[in-house]
């Protein structure tokens, strides 16, 4: 991607020590490697490299993980696999299945920490929507997630481990067509593990889906959107606010990251990528929904190529919230088509079994207001920081 020093996307660069690394003289954990780390790391055991595509064929062609089975390895190399690599992924603890069709699974993620996927079937596609992280910081007001503080996040092994848990359980002709990071956590808070995670997704020696069947949503980290482009995979930003001040209120990011600042990273996005991008928009009774919000909507993104998914709000408990009732749903929606809007109304799938957009989590409390303090943001360069602070100082200025 074309992102240089001027541009809204540039990289920035920091340090990460919240991303949980392996213990030394344990054996790796296969699913945490690309095959060139595999290479890299098999070499350094005094065992010959082309061995990985080997390995990579039998995990992820064959689905066959005992070293037993893998023919092709010389005899002395299979009993030396065990102490090397291992194929453990994360346990699943509960596999549950909505009328519709929808099913969520609850991984164990060890420590007695968790997380859900959620594989959602329609007409043509069957789509795994996949979690990020334990926790989330961002506590964004109408998601049940928003609700637990940042745990821990996920290491590379733990996502793609969901997806390949989900993959073994299909019923025989099913697979999983589409990704989107959409799940617990956000994604672009845990970068490294998320994007080495797409990288064994697209790629032909890993499971081998079109980078275009991956989407990642974001609830906008400006500094970390490049990354999306670069890896070449469709972007979706959660917008949930028609203008800065509803924003602000139900997503806390808003106040570090304003829907100008949000808008212009968009529109980079798309002159880099050429790919549409998708806008999440939760409709929140009484507070997201009504006909002047639409048209507010329509112009914020109106120099945005986009299509624009809206979502109404999926209840938990204790979420203060309340979902707009059909006609002021189907009103808002009328709206936005006469706007001339590309626009979704999206279907909400496995409510009966709380697996609906927003509602994943497993604990109890929420963070009323966005905490970094343990966050990956908080690592950013001094430069950085001073800017954002900058920023945010004027913004509150202008309140
Ligand atoms: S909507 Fe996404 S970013 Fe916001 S709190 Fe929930 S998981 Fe985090």
């Amino acid at each position: 991607m074309e992102a240089n020093a001027g541009s809204i996307l540039a990289p920035v660069n920091y340090s990460d020590d919240n991303v949980a690394k392996p213990l030394e003289n344990q054996p790796v954990n296969f699913y945490s490697l690309t095959l060139e780390d595999l290479k890299a790391y098999i070499k350094s055991k005094g065992k010959e490299q082309f061995r990985a595509q080997q390995i990579f064929k039998w995990v992820y062609e064959q689905r066959v993980t005992d070293p037993e089975q893998m023919t092709n390895l010389s005899k002395e190399f299979r009993q030396d696999l065990p102490a090397i690599l291992s194929f453990e992924l994360p346990p699943v603890l509960q596999h549950l299945k909505s009328v519709d069709g929808t099913q969520k699974f609850l991984f164990d993620m060890k420590d007695g920490m968790s997380v859900e996927a959620v594989v959602i079937p329609s007409e043509d596609r069957l789509t795994l929507c996949i979690s990020s992280e334990v926790g989330c910081n961002m506590a964004c007001k109408f998601c049940f997630t928003g609700k637990q503080k940042l745990k821990r996040r996920l290491r590379t092994e733990d996502i793609v481990g969901q997806f390949m848990q989900v993959h073994d359980r299909l019923a025989e002709g099913q697979r999983i067509t589409n990704i989107v990071f959409m799940g617990m956590g956000e994604p672009l808070d845990n970068p490294e593990a998320v994007f080495k995670t797409i990288d064994v997704i697209h790629s032909p020696w890993g499971i081998n889906l079109s980078r275009k069947k991956i989407t990642v949503s974001t609830s906008g980290i400006v500094p970390e959107m490049w990354r999306v482009a670069d890896a070449k995979v469709r972007l979706a930003v959660s917008l949930n606010g028609p203008n800065d001040e509803i924003r602000s209120q139900v997503m806390p990011i808003n106040k570090r990251w304003d829907t100008k600042t949000l808008l212009e990273a968009c529109k980079e996005h798309y002159r880099v990528s050429k790919d549409k991008i998708t806008f999440e928009y939760v409709l929140l009774k009484g507070i997201t929904d009504q006909l002047e919000h639409a048209r507010q909507l329509v112009k914020l993104v109106k120099d945005v190529p986009c299509k624009i998914n809206i979502i109404p709000f999926n209840e938990h408990p204790g979420s203060g919230y309340e979902r707009p009732d059909d006609d002021t749903i189907q009103a808002f929606h009328t709206e936005l088509m006469n706007l001339g809007a590309h626009v979704l109304l999206r279907r909400s799938m496995g409510r009966d079994i709380f697996a609906a957009c927003g509602q994943l989590t497993t604990v109890k409390e929420r963070p009323q207001t966005m905490d970094i303090s343990n966050s990956r943001l908080a690592g950013l360069p001094k430069y950085k920081r001073e800017l954002l602070a900058a920023q945010e100082a004027e913004q509150n200025n202008q309140q």
